[in-house]
């Protein structure tokens, strides 16, 4: 690295992520209103997880905060007085300054790690090529990338197919619905075609598309053979989305409060085990409840 400034214009430490309050959980977030100043951010991990990438996302689209304008104050450092210098910001576009602490910080590290950073000088900040930020910058240009990937998808793909999707997915997640429920089993033995024991989630989806003509248009066997969202993978997708909906819908109704846990891990024939939770706790209304 060239360093071409002067000795007592260098960046200063990257200092750590500060603390402040943390928004609310799954709270609505403007994405045109996030706080700029790197002291006034919450912990990255403070976002909802649903809300963590658009965030991302936004903060990766606006740039590091990089304030020209500020006249940064001189400090006392063993080597003499030094003082933040704009012009790293040219070398450095990860680089942001806090003109409310007059500290550095950098943009991708707090993206990604939350609180936790090699605090050093730039150079030890940046490291060797595994380093902690050389990740974080990774997965910034991978998340600013997919983003490009499915904006191409979508545009790419006509009103018509995307909509067509849209109604496969819904067929697809409202039969799961269903089953899920009612603490019903969804795999067949056999899912293909012309089986006499397709399972409940296709004999439901079937249900569906005969009631619905906007998504039996579009599903089952009106879809293209390699898209019709009916696959285990897709189900087992849909069912994890279902699963992260509902903790955390749970985890708002505990909130800080206590609740009991009872676990059981029972094996079939074939020594196969499944464990069944269940949780028991007082909801805002005072009605004990059990889930
Ligand atoms: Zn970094």
């Amino acid at each position: 690295m060239v360093d071409d400034l002067q000795e007592n214009e260098d960046i200063g430490p990257i200092s750590n992520i500060p603390s402040t309050s943390s928004p609310s959980i799954r709270s609505k977030i403007n994405l045109d209103d996030l706080p700029s100043d790197p002291a006034n951010r919450p912990p990255i991990t403070s976002y909802h997880p649903n809300q963590i990438d658009d965030v991302r996302r936004a903060y990766l689209v606006k740039k590091a905060f990089q304030p020209r304008g500020h006249n940064f104050k001189w400090s006392n450092y063993s080597s003499g007085q030094r003082r933040f210098s704009v012009k790293w910001y040219d070398k450095y576009d990860w680089l942001e300054c806090s003109t409310k602490q007059e500290k550095a910080y950098c943009l991708c590290c707090y993206l990604f790690n939350g609180s936790v950073g090699n605090q050093g000088g730039r150079e030890e900040h940046i490291g060797e090529v595994n380093s902690v930020h050389n990740n974080s910058v990774q997965k910034c240009d991978y998340l600013l990338n997919q983003k490009r990937s499915y904006e191409a998808n979508v545009t790419k793909n006509s009103n018509e197919e995307n909509i067509a999707n849209w109604y496969r997915l819904l067929g697809s997640v409202c039969s799961l619905r269903f089953l899920l429920e009612n603490s019903l089993s969804f795999p067949g033995h056999n899912e293909s075609e012309d089986s006499f024991s397709k399972g409940l989630f296709l004999v439901i989806l079937k249900l569906i598309c005969e009631n619905n003509p906007d998504i039996g248009k579009y599903c089952l066997g009106n879809a293209k053979k390699n898209n019709k969202l009916t696959a285990p993978s897709i189900q087992k997708d849909i069912i994890d989305c279902f699963a992260k909906e509902v903790t955390q819908r749970l985890c708002e109704e505990f909130k800080d409060d206590v609740f009991g846990m009872l676990a059981n891990e029972p094996s079939d024939v074939s020594q196969k085990e499944q464990m069944a939770i269940v949780l028991r706790y007082v909801d805002k209304c005072g009605v004990v409840k059990e889930s």
